[in-house]
């Protein structure tokens, strides 16, 4: 029986499916149970080129399309990996590309196109503010041809394992703007050299193995020429980023939903109480049923997302939904897999719990369920802002 959702980009699949069986669970199995980063994998997935599909060819990635680009995504958490590990090197460029300048371009993307250079960390979430992104208080004050960076950031991923960083700081106080969303601006920080020197990185143990960290700015200098497009339009050019990064994180859901519904199906076969397998049970079978019927309408969504975000078109609607619903889908996926592996569901070697966990972040990042609904509501449905 072909696998579902795996009409689209068949040679593609074959080929990160191919890279991904030389990492079988118990891989991700330890990498979780020991809380360390997937070196082995995440260099496998460079060195083939994989996470450079995004970047044009004129600066040495393969220049694929986000239809594309997804899929890859998708099969390494089908095959029961985490792309949460690197993501960021596949989506966080495109600031840089979109907006950063010739030479900015020239400096940086070939060498991550060659994995030479990661730049997987995009620090915007700050403490105290949370979601209300345009109340941020990290501020970067310009001296000359420098800019002095001072505040906090919270959750920014994968810091220990990149060598540059995006950076959403104001450069405008808030009282002196028209706008919230003007006087925030971006910059590409050097890890490399800001780490100890103005940056302070605190790891935060969490329930999934995501290298996540709390981050102090204390006098960090950065270079003006690090300022990407122009001053004050930073907000702007992180909103133009998401599109891509929720329809990336809506394929990695819909991997994960496939294979719970995969694994799940599979046992509930083979699984036999009461003289039968647990599958010919209907009270089984609907929930699974569900979820499969759940994320096939999420792939829907998100391969229309793809295609106007391809074709150079508003996909801001589509994007938001097809993260909503995959990340909806996936954990209902989750938790049929979960209940129907019965005690067994618990066992780390079953690798459900692990998945479990990696896929229920997605309710809460990068964008929580009740925010993509508030957008709905407020720009697609004009009903009244709330906030
Ligand atoms: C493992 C992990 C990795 C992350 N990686 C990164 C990263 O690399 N870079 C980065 O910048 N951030 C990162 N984040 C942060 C993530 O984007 C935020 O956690 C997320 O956007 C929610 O923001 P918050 O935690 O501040 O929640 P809050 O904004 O404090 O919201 C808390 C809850 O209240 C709800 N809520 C808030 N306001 C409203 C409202 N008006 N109406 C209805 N509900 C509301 C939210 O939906 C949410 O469920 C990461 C988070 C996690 C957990």
């Amino acid at each position: 029986m072909p696998r579902a959702g795996d009409e689209r980009h068949p040679e593609i699949r074959e080929a990160v499916r191919a890279l991904c069986a030389r990492f079988p669970p118990d891989y991700h199995r330890d990498v979780d149970a020991r809380r360390v980063y997937p070196e082995a994998f995440v260099d496998a997935l460079t060195r083939a080129g994989w996470l450079a599909a995004l970047i044009p060819q004129e600066y040495g990635g393969s220049g694929l399309g986000l239809g594309e680009a997804s899929v890859i995504l998708e099969e390494i958490n089908r095959s029961g990996g985490n792309a949460g590990a690197c993501h960021g090197q596949m989506y966080n460029m495109g600031t840089l590309l979109r907006h950063g300048s010739a030479a900015q371009k020239q400096r940086w993307l070939p060498a991550i196109a060659r994995g030479e250079l990661r730049l997987q960390s995009m620090a915007v979430t700050e403490p105290t503010t949370g979601t209300d992104t345009t109340k941020i208080r990290t501020t970067a004050v310009r001296q000359g041809d420098r800019w002095m960076v001072n505040g906090q950031k919270v959750w920014t991923s994968r810091v220990q394992h990149s060598d540059l960083m995006i950076l959403l700081a104001r450069t405008t106080p808030l009282a002196e703007v028209k706008r919230k969303s003007e006087g925030l601006s971006i910059f590409v920080v050097d890890l490399r050299e800001a780490i100890g020197r103005g940056l302070t990185v605190r790891p935060i143990p969490n329930m999934v193995n995501h290298e996540t960290n709390e981050l102090f700015f204390e006098d960090l200098e950065i270079p003006h020429e690090h300022l990407i497009g122009e001053e004050g339009q930073g907000f702007r050019y992180i909103l133009d980023g998401l599109n891509a990064e929720r329809t990336l994180i809506a394929a990695e859901c819909i991997g994960d939903g496939f294979w719970f519904v995969d694994k799940v199906t599979a046992y509930a076969k083979e699984r036999v109480v009461f003289g039968r397998p647990i599958g010919q049970n209907q009270g089984v079978q609907f929930p699974i049923a569900e979820a499969h019927i759940e994320l096939e309408a999420a792939n829907g969504m998100r391969w229309e997302a793809c295609r106007l975000f391809d074709a150079h078109a508003p996909c801001g609607a589509q994007a938001n939904m097809a993260k909503y619903l995959a990340a909806k889908a996936s954990w209902e996926a989750a938790n049929a897999a979960i209940q129907f592996h019965g005690g067994f569901g618990f066992a780390s070697e079953y690798d459900v719990e692990r998945k479990f966990r990696e896929t229920r972040l997605y309710q809460v990042a990068p964008i929580s369920t009740n925010l993509i609904l508030s957008h709905v509501a407020e720009h697609l449905l004009g009903l009244p802002r709330s906030f």
